[in-house]
């Protein structure tokens, strides 16, 4: 065994396999991959092997697309035989909710060029004969769908891997990681010590079980899953000779069950809703390639639906029922990339598809280690997107909900109920008192809207308008005509202090620090120019800072600061040691004033003005600006006074006519005034010149990436975020949600990044990015919603409002 290497890979599944195969192909070779067992010997060995593009998320589908195509390439190189079948996918809808989820997701494929089709029941049965075609109304045909030998592709992967120069210990258990001070790591083996400047926890799993030998708690767990194989069928026979075809596979969303031609018999996997965690605590280190005692009662209500809707499996005699664990993230997605905190400390695990997105998971981790950047837009795989609040019980009870909803649709504006409440601020018992509906984001609750008086808190699912269309729309009139209040706790907030924090600073943004006692926007660019992030930037002192960014984004982002900080300079995370209550509308300044000895005048306090003031006798912050483009203040106080600061502004505002407004009709509100949000807009795979952020980027100081950007000014750039004014379909007025195609002239051009109905201007609103050369004022586009072209016209200005006259007045 080497005594050092640039990279250890521990665990040697098809996922440290993928990572050491493109650890190589990035051309690092001073790699090893270290198993306890051997290859495969944990989940990998007893999966389904099946595999498709489809994905909720875009760029999590691009990813699987390339996964899904490296199969051949990995196979004809290392000459191991991955078994790649490749018979196609039925995705079977059984009411139109789920035929609309479909169409939705044919439309998010358009333009990752996948082929999809939506097809009749009818024709569903032509090419799956054992369906039976009364209970569907119809189904999504994908032929990128197939299935793999699992042994077959991670010997693959290895053998690749090592005629590139990468070593394989087998049979080789990492008991203990040490980290030395300069950030590189000592190995702790079964048979021996490597030293490596890297370490990557591919661990499957045991992932949780290693990242506990450096204090790590990763939010992942594993579930026990069955698949039962059939004796071979009479029907599989009959379809086979006469297509020359193998069946297809299908998915049954009602049945919560997945099939497939296995040889002869059929494969019949099951999502069951009883389902059950398995190791909840410790995973056994004695666990060595082992199967689970089957339990057929568990999955009997799925496996009755699936013999209704496949009437042959009722009568086939059933072969082997498989029983394995294989791993979860919270939310489904895996956990990929550098362990905030942790130097040279990576991860890729909770891959619960190892065989759709194993090759996206090495691709992109492999580019992150070697070049500092994933090259793809792998947020919804950040490790970073969860918090130290996601432990052990929150795992538990989120993965439960995900794995029992995992043939569920998640409506865009569903809350799913696991693990809540978790972090609440001190007003929330007065918010909920005021018949608050709640959301969360990354642990935070945070009002969505407030249903009226004496009618139950909660919203109707859907994709067209829910029942808080109207609300919301009360709630955009108090703002725009009177004065609202809300909480605006759910941002992430960062204090910079210490002697060279605005030279720090000033070498991280695209844009000039505010002055003193003001605030500006700005973003933050990687090297090749994309963004990193977006912050509002308040100076309170010549080294004195607070940044407000996207709260799901905190710990994405302060991993980023950490990793540029400056000696001398301190980074906080403040979190919910700061909260925050906001104040828009005409009456914003009357009512604050009323509470306050300073003068809010605008020649006394501009918009733009962030100062620490007395409001009655709580200290605070005081940020002149509100998301919602009107007059406007944003109000920032220890958790202590927020509740006696929402009985003052509460009180106060009573003569003005001040009402509550949440999170949707903020939304609604933004949009009218055309401002981008970070995660739709604004994405690591955009840059400033693409997202028309041209007033936050100056070109009269040295930042990160600044050299990309006045390349890309140079020669402009080839897409442009746009705004649409969309006309939604009048019989079932539906808006756009986000990642719908955007077509041009019969093509589709572009895609959608977010949306919501303006209700004040009385417009759906949309941004997208489309080819520039078609980013012209007054250019009409069709934007794909729910299965329906509708019209969409280029808008060059904010529909209210376009000179800011209201936010600046
Ligand atoms: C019944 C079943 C059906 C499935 N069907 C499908 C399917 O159809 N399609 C699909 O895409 N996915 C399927 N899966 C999921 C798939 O198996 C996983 O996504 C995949 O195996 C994850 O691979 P991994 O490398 O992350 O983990 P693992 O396969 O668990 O590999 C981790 C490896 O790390 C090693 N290891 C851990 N700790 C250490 C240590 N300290 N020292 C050394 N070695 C260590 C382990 O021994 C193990 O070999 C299925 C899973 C099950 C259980």
């Amino acid at each position: 065994m080497k005594a050092s290497a640039q990279v250890v890979v521990i665990g040697g599944g098809v996922i440290g396999a993928s990572v050491l195969f493109h650890l190589t192909e990035m051309g690092w070779t001073d790699v090893v991959l270290v198993e306890r067992k051997e290859l495969t010997a944990g989940s990998t060995w007893h999966a389904a092997g099946g595999m498709h593009t489809l994905n909720g998320d875009p760029n999590v589908a691009k990813l699987q697309q390339y996964t899904v195509n490296l199969y051949r390439e990995i196979e004809q190189r290392s000459g191991q035989d991955c078994g790649i079948h490749m018979p196609g996918g039925l995705m079977l809808a059984d009411d139109r909710e789920r035929l609309d989820w479909l169409r939705m997701a044919q439309a998010r494929g358009r333009y990752l060029g996948m082929d999809m089709e939506i097809i009749s029941a009818a024709e569903a049965r032509e090419l799956f004969p054992l369906l039976a075609e009364q209970h569907f109304i119809g189904a999504l045909f994908d032929p990128a769908e197939g299935h793999v030998d699992p042994t077959g592709v991670t010997r693959a992967y290895a053998i690749c891997a090592r005629q590139a120069g990468a070593e394989i210990y087998q049979h080789t258990w990492v008991s203990d990681l040490r980290q030395r001070p300069d950030g590189t790591w000592d190995v702790i083996t079964d048979s021996g010590e490597i030293h490596a400047e890297h370490i990557v926890n591919a661990g499957g799993l045991w992932a949780r079980e290693v990242g506990r030998m450096i204090g790590l708690e990763l939010p992942v767990l594993a579930m026990e899953h069955m698949y039962l194989i059939t004796e071979d069928m009479e029907e599989v026979a009959e379809y086979n000779a006469a297509t020359g075809r193998e069946l297809p596979m299908a998915l049954d969303f009602s049945g919560e069950n997945y099939i497939r031609q296995e040889r002869g018999g059929m494969l019949l996997g099951t999502y069951e809703q009883a389902c059950v965690p398995w190791s909840p605590r410790e995973a056994p280190w004695t666990f060595d390639k082992q199967l689970l005692t089957p339990d057929l009662d568990r999955i009997s209500p799925s496996l009755e639906i699936a013999f209704k809707h496949y009437p042959a499996m009722a009568d086939a005699g059933i072969k082997t029922v498989i029983n394995g664990p294989f791993t979860f993230a919270p939310d489904g997605n895996p956990l990929v990339g550098p362990v905030p905190g942790l130097r040279n400390c990576w991860v890729a695990c909770a891959v619960m598809a190892g065989f759709s997105q194993g090759g996206g998971v090495g691709l992109t981790l492999a580019r992150w280690m070697t070049s500092g950047d994933p090259g793809e837009d792998i947020w919804a795989m950040d490790v970073a997107r969860y918090g130290t609040w996601a432990n052990l019980a929150y795992t538990n009870a989120k993965v439960r909900e995900n794995y029992s909803r995992r043939f569920r649709i998640t409506f865009p504006n569903e809350e799913l109920p696991a693990g809540r409440p978790l972090h609440t601020t001190p007003v929330y018992d007065r918010l909920t008192a005021h018949n608050a509906v709640w959301g969360a984001g990354y642990g935070l609750e945070h009002p969505l809207w407030f249903q009226r008086p004496g009618e139950e808190p909660r919203e109707d699912v859907t994709f067209r308008r829910s029942n808080a269309f109207p609300v919301v729309a009360g709630e955009c009139t108090t703002v725009r005509e009177r004065v609202g209040l809300t909480e605006c706790s759910n941002f992430a907030k960062y204090r910079v202090t210490g002697a060279g924090s605005a030279e720090w600073l000033q070498g991280l943004f695209t844009n000039r620090l505010p002055r003193v006692g003001r605030i500006n926007l700005t973003a933050a660019l990687d090297p090749s120019g994309h963004i990193v992030g977006e912050f509002s930037v308040a100076r309170v002192g010549t080294d004195d800072f607070f940044l407000f960014g996207s709260q799901i984004a905190e710990a994405h982002h302060s991993r980023w600061f950490r990793g540029h900080l400056a000696d001398g300079v301190r980074f906080d995370v403040l979190a919910l040691s700061l909260v925050g209550l906001s104040l828009a509308g005409p009456h914003a300044r009357d009512v604050l004033q009323s509470v306050t000895d300073t003068s809010l005048a605008t020649e006394d306090y501009p918009f733009m003005t962030f100062r620490r003031i007395d409001v009655g006798m709580i200290p605070a912050y005081v940020g002149r600006m509100t998301y919602t483009g009107d007059l406007g203040y944003e109000i920032w106080v220890a958790p202590e006074y927020q509740r006696a600061l929402f009985d003052l502004l509460w009180q106060a505002g009573q003569p003005y006519g001040i009402g509550l407004f949440g999170f949707r009709a903020l939304m609604s509100l933004r949009m009218e005034k055309m401002f981008g949000t970070w995660f739709r807009e604004y994405r690591p795979i955009y840059t400033p010149a693409e997202a028309q952020m041209h007033r936050s980027v100056k070109l009269d100081h040295d930042f990160i990436g600044r050299a990309a950007v006045e390349e890309e000014l140079a020669r402009g750039p080839a897409r442009t975020l746009v705004y649409l004014d969309v006309d939604p379909d009048p019989a079932e007025p539906a808006d756009v949600v986000g990642d719908e195609p955007i077509w041009h002239d019969g093509t589709v051009v572009g895609w959608i990044t977010s949306g919501a109905y303006a209700h004040y201007s009385r417009r759906s609103l949309a941004f997208g990015y489309v080819p520039t050369e078609l980013a012209v004022p007054g250019a009409m586009f069709e934007v794909e919603i729910i299965g329906q072209r509708r019209p969409a016209r280029l808008l060059s200005e904010p529909v209210l409002d376009p000179t800011g006259h209201r936010m600046r007045a």
